[in-house]
């Protein structure tokens, strides 16, 4: 029979249980033990549910205390040496530290995994890391497993992407000069699991979905004639897109299997069948690591039916990629539409959706479909086909007033009526800000008052007048205190928002939320991506009264802060059934709405989010220019139904910009505020070969951790982002928005960037 696993399950819980457990032994309310304990017992369920669900392997090394990379880093003993920890004492207090900063060291830098809206914790390299081995955290995890008698595929990032995904602080050195180093720490593990008497290892690498260099390729055969001939079989893995031109390569290596993400990249199929011999695994990645659609399996299990025939248990099954990317379970959504839920697989369910397929094969490789197959795989394949039939013909899905709109778009509504220096112009005159204007990204400390008055609305504690009530008085709190502040523009804050995507998701048709569809987006943050099922439709406006209100109580100029389309798309989970391209025009034309209501109700600054738009950008190169078509299309079509005189932002962060500056240009917002502080103005690098032509904001400071910044550091920041940027088009703003802050360090470190801002002016104005 065909074999089933999976590259990795969410680890936080059904009910985040270890996010709980983090945050307290973050405030020190619980010990190093009980972290441990809640560790301990997660893994041990999801192995169960694994287990239980009839998988060959389970796996393990998916379990992090904050992040998988860190744990590598900690495994490899590659600890950054500001920290001065030692490797193979690190305590999790120590581990934590690394993740977040301490009083004496910012935290390690964090960007998103691949194109997914998940972020690790980079490693910082350098010559002198020497990779002597740190913590036993991976092989305590592995005796787990097997003291609970289970088959055990360990799972671990691969050398060649975690290298690819590593940084140097010293200019000019080549990570690369590291491997050999890295290898024979490699070699050291995987003899430490082969000790334990593991088969299967399988080492992930992503990157290889990249464009990768020449050098880099090289490096990859290099390691891979090495960790293949290791004596444990080594499963190599890839995701996230094809890596169908290494077949021929990846043939010749010593591993032992391959797996292939057939989801995102069915294509690459045909070439690893041909390159691949028949003694080697391949293993097919079938149900989707990262969306929450119900599979077609039996359309899958008949796809398979020839390679069966062929590879039989040399033929695995698995999700695309790690099942981390979706909820834990369908099993805690309550109060889910019955018909939606009906079309949903999360990760639980997921899991018997291997088996069923490895079931079906079985009896459909032996030539009798239908017969002998169990009635439970029976009852679970028509079950799958009765999903399908009832969402392709449902009239949940379409919308024939959106359909129209869609049709009738045109040119000139993706184009503002003017150049920029013709708005800027416009603006300067009427919004008449100071040199370096002083503002924040738009959220403000969810306190718990806040959170506390949303919970009881939401569970219908509170009525709607009352709940209302608390949240204009909380917006007049955040606007007083941005006066008092000295801010130059204001926001609202953002306080009736539990999450910039799911607020807007709630208002709109064709949107469903769940109750704990929460996926992890770093540490212990996580987010409940909304469900796209359906043609998008904005029945009413959706902040206009807010920004008003907002507005109403300060002479200083508001700006209304909204996300914008390509976000919305990026941080739900997408319909299947059309481009991705058609929703986010849907999604564009909502926003345009309001953009537009929001101009007519006097707003005169208005920021469309953007922080997700270079994690929609395809992996590889070639299908760059197809993506930022759509998505400055849908951009601009947002931004372009105002005039001239209304000031339109967006915001963007924790991505790399420097090589996407061209197309962040053509999005033409008037200001963009965007991250820069983690990687020390890295940004301003790439302004060099591109001269950002708009207003722009770097970030000045990291609001992801507590730290206050000092008014020197944040000056120095400006100086040198005054070098590039001429300061007329200079803003002034923290790197994201403040919501995870408390108070008094948010408060402290504004007025330091207040104070800061407010120097470099008067010298500039001396000048
Ligand atoms: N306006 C949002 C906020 O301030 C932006 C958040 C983000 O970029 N992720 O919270
Ligand atoms: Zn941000």
């Amino acid at each position: 029979m065909a074999r089933t696993h999976i590259s990795g399950f969410p680890r936080i819980g059904a009910h985040r249980e270890l996010k709980f457990a983090q945050e307290s032994f973050w405030r020190g309310e619980s010990d190093d033990a009980y972290l441990r304990e809640v560790g301990k017992e997660l893994r041990a369920r999801h192995w169960e549910l694994q287990r239980a669900a009839g998988l060959d392997f389970v796996a393990a090394g998916d379990f992090a205390w904050y992040d998988p990379m860190l744990n590598l880093t900690a495994l490899l003993g590659a600890l950054p040496e500001r920290f001065g920890f030692e490797p193979k004492t690190l305590s999790l207090a120590q581990y934590h530290e690394l993740a977040r900063g301490n009083k004496a060291q910012p935290a390690m830098e964090m960007t998103k995994w691949f194109d997914t809206n998940y972020h690790y914790l980079v490693p910082e390299l350098g010559p002198d890391t020497t990779f002597d081995g740190g913590v036993d955290w991976l092989f305590e995890e592995i005796d787990e497993a097997l003291a609970l008698d289970l088959a055990v595929k360990p799972v671990l990032i691969g050398p060649i992407t975690y290298l690819w995904l590593s940084k140097s602080r010293v200019a000019g050195f080549d990570r690369l000069s590291l491997l050999p180093r890295l290898v024979i720490r490699y070699l050291r593990i995987l003899d430490t699991l082969k000790a334990r008497g593991i088969e299967w290892v399988q080492l992930d690498e992503p990157a290889l979905c990249l464009d990768l260099e020449a050098d880099w390729l090289e490096a990859f055969s290099a390691v891979y004639n090495v960790l293949g001939d290791s004596g444990i079989k080594v499963l190599l893995a890839t995701y996230f897109d094809t890596a169908a031109e290494h077949a021929p390569t990846v043939a010749k290596l010593p591993v032992h299997g391959v797996h292939i993400d057939l989801v995102k990249a069915p294509q690459q199929l045909e070439a690893w069948c041909s390159a691949l011999p028949a003694d080697k695994v391949l293993s097919v990645g079938v149900i989707d690591g990262r969306n929450i659609w119900r599979a077609d399996l039996a359309a899958i299990a008949a796809s398979l039916k020839s390679l069966y025939a062929q590879r039989g248990e040399r033929l695995w099954i698995a999700p695309s990629c790690s099942l981390a990317h979706v909820p834990v379970t369908l099993a805690s959504e309550k109060k889910l539409d019955a018909e939606l839920k009906s079309w949903l697989a999360f990760a639980t369910e997921k899991l018997d959706e291997l088996s069923t397929i490895a079931l079906a094969l079985r009896y459909l490789g032996a030539g009798l479909p239908g017969t002998g197959l169990p009635a439970a795989a029976q009852a679970a394949l028509a079950a799958a086909s009765r999903a399908l039939e009832s969402r392709r013909h449902s009239g949940a899905v379409f919308n024939v007033l959106v359909q129209r709109r869609v049709a009738a778009i045109t040119e000139t509504m993706a184009s503002r009526k003017s150049a920029f220096a013709e708005r800027s112009r416009v603006q300067r005159h009427s919004l008449k800000l100071p040199l370096l204007p002083t503002t924040t990204i738009g959220s403000f400390p969810q306190t718990p008052a806040i959170r506390q008055a949303r919970a009881a609305y939401r569970r219908g504690e509170m009525r709607a007048l009352e709940y209302l009530e608390r949240m204009r008085a909380e917006t007049a709190t955040v606007v007083r205190r941005q006066e008092e502040l000295g801010l130059d523009v204001l926001v609202h804050g953002e306080v009736e928002r539990n999450d910039m995507v799911e607020f807007f998701a709630d208002k709109l048709w064709g949107y469903a939320l769940t109750e704990n569809g929460w996926i992890q987006n770093y540490g212990s943050q996580c987010v409940k991506p909304p469900i796209i099922y359906g043609d998008i439709y904005r029945p009413e406006p959706m902040i206009v009264d807010a920004a008003c209100h907002a507005q109403s109580l300060t002479d200083r100029l508001v700006k209304g802060v909204l996300t914008g389309p390509v976000t919305m798309l990026e941080w739900s989970f997408v319909r299947d059934d059309q481009p991705r391209s058609t929703t986010a025009l849907q999604l564009a034309l909502v926003i345009r709405d309001e953009v537009v209501d929001l101009e007519k109700a006097g707003i005169r600054i208005i920021q469309i989010d953007e922080p997700a738009f270079r994690e929609g950008l395809p992996l590889r190169k070639a299908d760059w220019s197809g993506y930022f078509d759509w998505a400055t299309r849908a951009f601009r079509i947002s931004a372009g139904g105002v005039s001239d005189a209304t000031q339109i932002h967006t915001h963007m962060c924790y991505s790399e910009f420097n090589d996407i500056l061209p197309s962040i240009a053509a999005l033409d917002a008037d200001v963009i505020t965007i991250e820069t502080s983690r990687s020390s103005m890295e940004l301003l690098d790439g302004f060099g070969e591109f001269a950002y032509p708009n207003g722009i904001g770097p970030g000045v400071y990291d609001t992801h951790s507590s730290r206050v910044p000092s008014v020197e550091a944040m000056q120095r920041l400006l100086e040198r982002a005054c070098e590039v940027i001429p300061a007329e088009r200079l803003w002034v703003n923290p790197d994201c928005g403040l919501k995870t802050r408390g108070w008094p360090e948010t408060e402290a470190a504004l007025s330091n960037m207040v104070l800061a801002a407010r120097t470099l002016r008067q010298r500039l104005a001396v000048q």
